[in-house]
C-alpha cells in the first residue's frame, strides 16, 4: 500500500483525483494522509468526494474516510469494471473534474463504457467542457485513445444542471505524445457564451478581445443558450488552433465582476501563451502529464510548470516508474520529458 501525503506541494484535490486515476490504472491500493493540508478548508469537500465514488465504482474499491471533512482516505481497487455509468456532481461540482478521475483508467479497461456526468459543465477552476472537447481529448486521440464527448446540457456554477455523455472505448496502450512546436496557426475563434443573462455580457468581453488581441469580427461570436436549456452563466472561450495543436483559454463569468475583467483576464493568458511561442499551455500541461506517464513516454513543450503540474509530477512518481525530466528551454518555457 503506498503512502501519499496530501500536504505535498500544492496540497490541493489534484493529489487525490491523479492518485485515483493511476491506481485504478495500475491497480496500486494506497493511503492519503492529509488531505489538502495546503487548502483554507482542508479534508475531503463534496466534489472531490464525488470523484472518489465514481473511482470506486468503476474499480469495485474498498475505501475508508469516504465522508466530507475526511484528512485521511484509504482506496483499494479490485478490478476495473468498465460499463454503463451516470454520475451526478450535485449542483456545485465539475464534471470535468469526474472525467479526469476516471477516464484514463477506462481507457485501459477490457471493455467500452458509456458515461454520463451530471453536474457543472463550465465551472472555475476546473476543466470547461469545451476545453476537454476541443483542447484535451484530440491529444489523447492521437496518443490513440478511442473517446468522444458530448455536451447534451451546458451547467454553470452555481446552478449546476448540466449534462455530458462521454464514450470511451479501451486501447491496448497509449502511444507516446510528441508536442514540442505550435506549428502554423491556422484559426482562432472567440465565443462567448451567454445563458439566461443579458446578450450585452457576451458582446462586451467580445470588445475586449477585438481590440486587446486584435482578433476580427467574422473570429469573434456570441452564442445565446436557449432559455430553459441551463441556469444563468457566461463564460468566455478564445480558441487558438495552430498546425500541431489547439489551446483553448476560458474566462468565467461571475457575479459582481465586469464582463471586461472577466474577458481582460483570459485575453492576459491568451497573450501569455502565444507570447511563449510553446504548443501547451498551463491547464493542458498538468493534464498531459497522466497520459504521458501511462504511455510511458513523450514530451512537449509549455511554460514553466504551475505548483500544480509540480505536484502531480510527484504523484506520478509514487506510482509509476517513470522519470519526468523538466529542462528549461530559453526564458519563458521548459520542455517535460517522460520515459519508462
Ligand atoms: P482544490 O483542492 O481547491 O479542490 P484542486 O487541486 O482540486 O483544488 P485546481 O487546482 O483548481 O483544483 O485544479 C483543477 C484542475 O482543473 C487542474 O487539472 C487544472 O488544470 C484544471 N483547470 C482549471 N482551470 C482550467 C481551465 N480554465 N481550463 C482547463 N483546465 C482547467
Amino acid at each position: 500500500m503506498l503512502t501519499i501525503d496530501g500536504a505535498r506541494g500544492e496540497g490541493g484535490g489534484q493529489v487525490l483525483r491523479s492518485a485515483l486515476a493511476l491506481s485504478l490504472a495500475t491497480g496500486t491500493s494506497f493511503r492519503v494522509e492529509r488531505m489538502r493540508a495546503g487548502r483554507p478548508k482542508p479534508g475531503l469537500m463534496r466534489q472531490h468526494l464525488t470523484a472518489l465514488e465514481a473511482a470506486a465504482a468503476i474499480g469495485e474499491a474498498d475505501t475508508e474516510g469516504a465522508v466530507i471533512g475526511a484528512r485521511e482516505l484509504v482506496f483499494r481497487p479490485r478490478r476495473l469494471r468498465p460499463g454503463a455509468y451516470r454520475f451526478a456532481v450535485g449542483t456545485a461540482g465539475s464534471t470535468g473534474l469526474v472525467l479526469q478521475t476516471i477516464l484514463l483508467p477506462l481507457l485501459t479497461a477490457p471493455a467500452p463504457s458509456s458515461l454520463t456526468l451530471e453536474g457543472g459543465t463550465h465551472n472555475p477552476h476546473a476543466p470547461p467542457f469545451d476545453f476537454l472537447a476541443g483542447a484535451f481529448l484530440p491529444l489523447l486521440r492521437r496518443m490513440g485513445a478511442r473517446v468522444d464527448a458530448r455536451l447534451e446540457l451546458a451547467g454553470f456554477y452555481p446552478a449546476g444542471g448540466g449534462r455530458m455523455a462521454v464514450e470511451v472505448a479501451p486501447v491496448r496502450a497509449l502511444a507516446p505524445l510528441a508536442l514540442v512546436a505550435r506549428g502554423a496557426p491556422r484559426r482562432r475563434r472567440a465565443r462567448a457564451l451567454v445563458s439566461r443573462l443579458p446578450r450585452k455580457i457576451g458582446d462586451r468581453e467580445l470588445a475586449v478581445v477585438r481590440s486587446r488581441l486584435g482578433w476580427q469580427d467574422d473570429e469573434l461570436e456570441v452564442v445565446v443558450l436557449a432559455e430553459g436549456m441551463a441556469g444563468p452563466g457566461n463564460v468566455l472561450l478564445l480558441e487558438i488552433e495552430s498546425q500541431h495543436v489547439t489551446e483553448i483559454v476560458t474566462g468565467f463569468g461571475e457575479v459582481g465582476v465586469r464582463a471586461e475583467a472577466v474577458a481582460e483576464a483570459a485575453v492576459q493568458e491568451a497573450r501569455r501563451y502565444l507570447a511563449a511561442d510553446v504548443p501547451v499551455g498551463p491547464h493542458l500541461a498538468d493534464q498531459l502529464l497522466l497520459p504521458l506517464a501511462l504511455a510511458g513516454g513523450g514530451v512537449f513543450r509549455t511554460l514553466p510548470l504551475s505548483r500544480h503540474a509540480s505536484t502531480n509530477i510527484d504523484v506520478i512518481r509514487a506510482f509509476l516508474p517513470v522519470s519526468v525530466d523538466v529542462a528549461r528551454v530559453g526564458d519563458a518555457a521548459v520542455e517535460v520529458t517522460v520515459r519508462a
